[in-house]
């Protein structure tokens, strides 16, 4: 639902913003100046989207909340207007099954089950585990499924979930093109040749998963995408208009 322009959404207490802040490694370093930002995007992240339990399960304010807050750190500098179009969260109490159907050519029906930890629909909702929620909140380990899923939902923006979301005025198209595509192939033939892979080696899937993971990286371990993937860094960081690497390797940076 639309807000109304003059009413601003009540910020959440104290007490409980304190407690997700300290509950969510990603959010622990940031300056105070930008969780104060991140606190006013979160209240109007919940206005504007409804965060329900699959089947009508009762969540707890500081579950709805701790997703608010990770859902908001990418568009901390693109604001929410980067979320228009789709209206809600549907949590599950753990990983779910997604059932895909689809006709071939030959007219044969197939269906395809998956245990899934978070799925972005196009125009829908975005479906999370909660068991998920909480593990990649924990650590720094570039595993962060609230990151994941808003990714995906950037990337919709502009058409499917390719890895090509729009970019800014003053970004080029073949500088972003050369530094994932150059990326993906570099993840794909570590991920043949048994290398140690410096992603998730669900990135080496498709483009759009590609995104998505190096996005979970970019905010949870930016040390070690811009060591390994410097270009798609610098893509990330001119896209999200954040520097994180900034933010982790300073003298006040630590935990
Ligand atoms: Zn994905």
């Amino acid at each position: 639902m639309p807000l109304l322009p003059w009413r601003r959404p009540p910020l959440p207490s104290g007490a409980l913003w304190r407690e997700v802040v300290e509950t969510v490694a990603v959010l622990r370093d940031l300056p105070p100046r930008q969780l104060d930002r991140l606190r006013e995007l979160a209240a109007g992240f919940l206005a504007r989207k409804a965060i329900t339990g699959a089947g009508g399960q009762e969540l707890d304010e500081a579950l709805r909340l701790a997703i608010a807050a990770q859902a908001c750190l990418p568009v901390l500098e693109l604001g929410l207007e980067a979320y228009r179009g789709w209206w809600e969260v549907v949590v599950y109490p753990g990983a779910f099954v997604s059932v895909q159907r689809w006709v071939d050519e030959a007219g044969v029906e197939h269906e395809l089950r998956r245990p899934l930890t978070g799925e972005s629909w196009p125009q829908g909702p975005v479906i999370l585990s909660e068991e998920d929620v909480w593990s990649g909140a924990q650590e720094l380990d570039g595993y962060n499924v609230v990151i994941h899923e808003m990714a995906h939902k950037l990337d919709l923006l502009n058409g499917e979930a390719n890895g090509f979301p729009p970019l800014h005025r003053g970004m080029e198209r073949r500088a972003w093109t050369e530094a994932f595509a150059a990326a993906f192939e570099d993840l794909r033939r570590r991920i043949v040749a048994g290398e140690p892979a410096p992603l998730d080696p669900y990135a080496a899937e498709d483009p759009g998963e590609f995104f998505a993971c190096a996005t979970e990286a970019f905010f949870e371990c930016p040390d070690l995408l811009a060591g390994s993937y410097p270009a798609v860094y610098g893509q990330l960081r001119a896209y999200y208009r954040q520097d994180p690497l900034a933010r982790t390797g300073g003298p006040e940076g630590g935990s």
